[in-house]
């Protein structure tokens, strides 16, 4: 008979993980405290809008494409996306609008015209993230780190003589203030930070990294929006025969000491070989494993940042905007300050406007837009009272309305938000953290919890909490990790 094993959660972690463990020849069952799969990557739809509700930007494709190949099935035909041109539209206070084209050529020179940036800066700039990702990836992503054979590997070697290429010394903010001779583009390139919720005037430059994806590789969009990626995934493991459970949750993890015996589900006790969580780690020991005491590790490591988002239905639409759109804030390391300093959201926050119906026509009606209006904010420690949300609202308002020259209010049709509390509430995220930790410190990847138990061999961690870190890559990426740990245990017991 198969191997029996149980997946805490359908977050793309745990939906990645279950096409894994079925492939590894597991019997599979997800259970999922919600109605629906995907956690944070997930989907309103209300009045002829659809809004993806997480993440908008997709990066790094080809994962996806592998798992749905892992899966017995050709992408091609299944999961269908699209490369931007225009990676982003940013607007700056002074009324200076630039376009982060997806080209690199066509990215310097605009760079060149727009802020008066010689373009070697910029394509010098890019060689070099490029170079720091393709130097670390291995290491920092696709492999579990901070493990001994880890860092004797190929990629770990690889690594250790080129040490001073992934520029740990220096914060982002202060690699890029000297690559580039423009306050604004020190701006942009800064906000890469802000990608795994995190502040780049603390955060190691080696993650100014992330930028190679985006500008080198490129940023891409699903065809049929960022939940396409949640149904394509979740219905190729049914087709392995994976079992989803919904509005199913997941109250203990039951161990008899080192042993892991299985779960506990409304009082009833389902045994199983491997249980992999897709929760919050820190919310998984508390609640899951509240006899074993919070790992040290994530008492001290501080929270990424999290989200206020407003899905406005608007009834007009907006030709000069595009997916991908930031309204910046005047002075960016006061925004910073305010989030992870004070913990309080920004009264001139920098807002970013998505709008999927610029790609997938149907996500709106006719004349309309769907408005996914996002800024970030601090984790919940108490502080969102609904006088603060509504102030939070109106400053958002306020800056749309001066950047753009509008009176957005009027053309609002639909309104829904969500928030720290809210992210909380859904995704069992503790604070409503976005990307769990932070990496606000050169410490920050060997704090990250490992993907596997230090003595329950049988218990495995996926998803945005744990290594490698927060986003649909990473978490993916986290998934692939168990993956191998699984595969060369069977090895090693044939
Ligand atoms: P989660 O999405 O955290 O899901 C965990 C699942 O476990 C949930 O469905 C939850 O209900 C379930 N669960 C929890 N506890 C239990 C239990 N006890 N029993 C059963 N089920 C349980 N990433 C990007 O790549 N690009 C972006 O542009 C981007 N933007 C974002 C914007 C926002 C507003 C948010 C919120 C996130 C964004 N992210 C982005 C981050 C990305 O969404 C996450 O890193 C990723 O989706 C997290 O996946 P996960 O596997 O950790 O699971």
């Amino acid at each position: 008979m198969n191997k029996k094993a149980i997946i805490i959660g359908s977050g793309i972690g745990g939906i990645s993980a279950s096409i894994h463990l079925s492939k590894l020849g597991y019997q599979v069952d997800v259970y999922e405290q919600a109605e629906k799969p995907g956690g944070k990557l997930n989907e309103i739809r209300e009045g002829g809008f659809r809004f993806d509700t997480g993440p908008s930007l997709f990066t790094l494709p080809n994962l996806v494409d592998n798992l749905i190949e892992l899966s017995g099935s050709s992408s091609k035909d299944i999961f269908k996306y699209d490369k931007l041109e225009n990676v982003c539209r940013y607007y700056f206070t002074d009324g200076t609008v630039f376009n982060a084209w997806s080209d690199t050529e066509k990215f310097a020179s605009e760079a060149s015209r727009v802020f008066n940036e010689p373009k070697s800066n910029v394509e010098n700039y890019l060689t070099r993230v490029k170079e720091m990702y393709d130097l670390s990836a291995d290491l920092f992503i696709f492999k579990p780190f901070a493990r001994f054979s880890t860092l004797r590997s190929k990629a770990g070697k690889k690594v250790a003589t080129k040490i001073h290429k992934l520029d740990m010394l220096l914060s982002m903010h202060k690699r890029n203030k000297r690559s580039f001779r423009s306050k604004k583009l020190v701006q942009l390139f800064n906000r890469y930070g802000t990608y795994n919720g995190s502040n780049p005037y603390k955060a190691p430059a080696t993650l100014n990294m992330i930028a190679h994806l985006e500008h080198n590789d490129g940023a891409f969009f699903p065809e049929k929006g960022m939940y396409s990626i949640v149904t394509t995934l979740v219905d190729r493991a049914k087709a392995m025969g994976v079992k989803f459970h919904f509005n199913k949750k997941v109250d203990r993890v039951l161990v008899d000491g080192k042993k892991l015996i299985g779960v506990e589900i409304d009082h009833e006790k389902i045994e199983a070989d491997k249980v992999i969580s897709d929760m919050d780690v820190t919310n998984f020991y508390k609640h899951l494993m509240p006899k074993k005491k919070l790992p040290l590790r994530l008492k001290i490591m501080e929270k990424s940042s999290s989200a206020i988002i407003f899905y406005l239905g608007i009834n007009r639409t907006f030709p000069d905007l595009d997916v991908h759109n930031i309204l910046f804030a005047d002075n960016y390391k006061e925004e910073f300050d305010y989030l992870f300093k004070r913990k309080r959201t920004y009264h001139d926050p920098t807002v970013y406007i998505f709008i999927s119906n610029k790609s997938t026509k149907t996500d709106a009606p006719s004349g309309c837009e769907n408005w996914f209006v996002m800024i970030n904010a601090p984790v919940n420690i108490g502080q969102y009272t609904e006088e603060v949300l509504s102030d939070v609202r109106a400053n958002v308002l306020k800056k749309i309305n001066s950047m753009l020259n509008v009176d957005i209010e009027s053309h609002i049709v639909f309104e829904e938000m969500g928030n720290p509390i809210t992210i909380e509430e859904k995704t069992s995220s503790a604070g409503g953290a976005i990307y769990g930790g932070s990496s606000n410190s050169r410490l920050s990847a060997f704090l990250r919890h490992p993907n596997k138990h230090s003595k329950i061999k049988d218990l495995h961690f996926v998803g945005g909490s744990v290594h490698p870190g927060g986003g649909i890559p990473l978490c993916i990426a986290s998934a692939g990790i168990v993956a191998e740990d699984i595969k060369n245990e069977i090895i090693d017991q044939q």
